[in-house]
């Protein structure tokens, strides 16, 4: 998982910044997919929380105050999509913003015919291009009460879809997965989901995930780890290809 320069520094960080253990336990309690992982796997993850609480800036806004068990809880969430991957594929952003609540970003859209539009929608969460993660801190709480859904993971799958590009449900995928396959896949399940969706017909995901192929990857990947057997079951080759990229058997 590590070179050998950056396993030492990883070892001084740890030795050096422990996350203290009633921190973690109330961690593993509040974070689903982290709570079902085996002992070994759990410390791993431990070690990426710590690295992620020294290496980003998580920098609450408009009052709200985050004490060291809120961040540990959202290091974790965020570390569990590169657990397999390693803390390289969330090199090139620092700071996580945190919002008390839903927010709306003050930013205008010119559509193709020209006009301004101006966005109201009040957001959960956020990923730019090489800037930060802004997050709602009332939505990151919510984790896992409706199945399936976290929004600190939707917002990492957002940054690992980043790495090679626009966001577009095409993350860099690992030497021996198939492009063509990737690509297959998960536009064929999102084209039939939307069809579905259109039709009325009930769907085996959040709805948002058929805003765009990115969403789609986003929205499948708090799936995967949040409620891996549904994903599973519902939407098997998925899942499979979602296994391959993470590296990961949630179920
Ligand atoms: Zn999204």
């Amino acid at each position: 998982m590590f070179g050998k320069l950056r396993l030492w520094r990883v070892r001084r960080i740890v030795a050096r910044h422990p996350i203290a253990e009633p921190l973690w336990q109330a961690a593993l309690r509040r974070c689903a997919p982290a709570r079902r992982l085996g002992a070994s796997d759990q410390a791993a993850l431990r070690v990426l929380a710590t690295l992620f609480l020294r290496e980003k800036s998580i920098e609450p806004v408009q009052g709200l105050v985050l004490d060291e068990a809120d961040r540990v809880l959202l290091a974790t969430h965020a570390c569990v999509p590169i657990l397999e991957l390693g803390m390289q594929w969330f090199d090139g952003w620092h700071s996580v913003i945190v919002y008390p609540d839903a927010f709306v970003p003050q930013r205008t859209r010119i559509d193709e015919a020209g006009v301004v539009h101006q966005s109201h929608a009040p957001m959960a969460g956020e990923a730019w291009d090489r800037g930060p993660v802004i997050l709602s801190w009332a939505d990151v709480l919510r984790a896992g009460q409706r199945p399936g859904h976290n929004v600190v993971i939707h917002e990492m799958a957002h940054k690992l879809d980043l790495l090679n590009g626009v966001a577009n449900g095409f993350p860099p995928l690992h030497r021996r997965m198939d492009p063509g396959e990737w690509t297959r896949v998960l536009s064929g399940a999102w084209e039939h989901l939307r069809s579905e969706h259109r039709q009325g017909m009930p769907i085996p995901i959040d709805p948002y995930g058929l805003e765009s192929p990115a969403e789609f990857f986003a929205v499948a990947s708090e799936q995967f780890f949040e409620a891996p057997a549904a994903l599973r079951e519902h939407l098997p080759q998925v899942y499979r290809q979602l296994e391959r990229f993470y590296r990961q058997h949630p179920y």
